[in-house]
């Protein structure tokens, strides 16, 4: 039994998590996908409705589930008896960032790999922090989101103060 973890925040999850979600299913037989906290990152969305917003989208796909993740990654990935961790790479400018990430939790625990996986061509352009940015300012992000992500963020927005 071969799993893999997909971690991040999926504040929002978009089109391009989804897209990569699916094409670790071809890899693993089983694949997490792990909401984390983020706190510092001062999320949109809270912890809960993220994992709940990903939990909707992956619900149909078999071997694909949500949870909910705080801590150490080395230590959850332990935790699940998981192989991999698989992050997505859109351009060169997140190879620096997720390149310090992937060695050190080599650092932490030697046994743990980190696959990258590129999305399909029409979302190397996207991320949480454009849709949301898109959404705020009337724009119609149906493209880029799942439609319950799309009513769930003009919901979340509308409750906001300007
Ligand atoms: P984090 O806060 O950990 O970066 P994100 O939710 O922003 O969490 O992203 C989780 C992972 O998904 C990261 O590896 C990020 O590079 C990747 N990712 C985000 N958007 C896309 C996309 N459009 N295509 C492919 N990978 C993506």
């Amino acid at each position: 039994m071969r799993t893999a973890i997909y971690p991040g925040s999926f504040d929002p999850l978009t089109n391009g998590h989804l897209d990569v979600i699916q094409r670790a299913t071809k890899l693993f037989d089983r694949v997490i996908v792990a909401v984390a906290k983020s706190e510092s990152k001062t999320p949109l969305f809270t912890f809960e409705e993220r994992v709940e917003l990903v939990r909707e989208t992956v619900g149909h796909l078999r071997h694909v589930k949500a949870e909910a993740f705080d801590g150490l990654l080395v230590e959850y990935v332990a935790r699940r008896k998981a192989q991999a961790v698989v992050r997505g790479l859109r351009a060169v400018s997140d190879f620096e960032f997720e390149f310090q990430l992937a060695l050190m939790n080599r650092k932490l625990d030697e046994r743990i790999e980190t696959i990258f996986m590129m999305p399909k061509d029409t979302y190397t352009f996207l991320s949480s922090r454009i849709v949301k940015e898109i959404a705020r300012l009337g724009g119609d992000v149906s493209a880029f989101v799942p439609a319950h992500v799309r009513t769930a963020l003009a919901l979340k927005l509308a409750s906001q103060p300007l």
